[in-house]
């Protein structure tokens, strides 16, 4: 093992310290980031030099903005369900970082000075959900470079919204999808998932 994968390990370690939901709103596609996802996501940010000011929209119970903070970032993080906030806090609490935790909405929240966006946001399969639309289009206003994980065979659609930004790169996690909502059959199923890698280059030119 690397010291680069050692590292990583040991944040997937740290991290599986952080809770869940208590009672997960399939409504609002509450599923929770495995650590060891988290992990892979955290650490190619962290290897990109990307952890600087973080946002973490719709943080849920935390996993990304805490990680984030493991790394040296400054995390700011939004959500709009107090529950799961407050489990939030909590966690940060236990893990011993600072999180600046934020009860907002993702389609109105308007937070200055984000370098990078981390997300895992609502995948729109429930329907009825537009599920990552918003949480897209607020990422890539406000931030330079944004990591977000989507289903597998996103790439059209994620590569056609975000423009003017440009996808840089997608990797491929394997995510283990485990049953907390009566319509999942399996304990585990294993899948796979996208992690884009979106770069938003007109900012840098307005800001010079
Ligand atoms: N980022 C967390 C949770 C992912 S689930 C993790 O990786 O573990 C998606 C989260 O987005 C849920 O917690 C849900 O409550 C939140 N969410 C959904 N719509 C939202 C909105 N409009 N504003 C803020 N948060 C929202």
């Amino acid at each position: 093992m690397s010291l680069a994968e050692m590292k990583k390990k040991q944040l997937e370690i740290m991290l599986e310290k952080v809770e869940g939901f208590s009672q997960p709103s399939p409504e609002k596609e509450q599923y929770a980031t495995p650590a060891s996802v988290a992990a892979d996501m955290l650490y190619l940010a962290y290897l990109r030099e990307d952890l600087n000011t973080v946002c973490d929209l719709g943080c849920g119970t935390g996993i990304l903005a805490i990680g984030a903070a493991l790394l040296g970032a400054r995390a700011v993080a939004v959500e709009n369900d107090s529950q799961a906030l407050s489990i939030a806090r909590a966690n940060a609490d236990r893990l011993n970082v600072t999180v600046d935790f934020v009860r907002g909405d993702v389609n109105t929240i308007a937070l200055r000075g984000i370098d990078a966006v981390i997300m895992n946001p609502p995948f729109g399969a429930q329907k009825a959900s537009l599920g990552d639309r918003a949480f897209l289009r607020k990422a890539t206003e406000m931030a330079k470079v944004v990591y977000s994980l989507h289903n597998q065979g996103s790439e059209g659609f994620i590569r056609s919204f975000v423009k003017p930004c440009r996808v840089e790169e997608i990797y491929r996690i394997p995510f283990p999808l485990k049953r907390c909502f009566e319509f999942h059959r399996q304990e585990v199923k294993n899948i796979d998932v996208e992690l884009y890698r979106i770069i938003c280059g007109k900012k840098d030119t307005l800001e010079e």
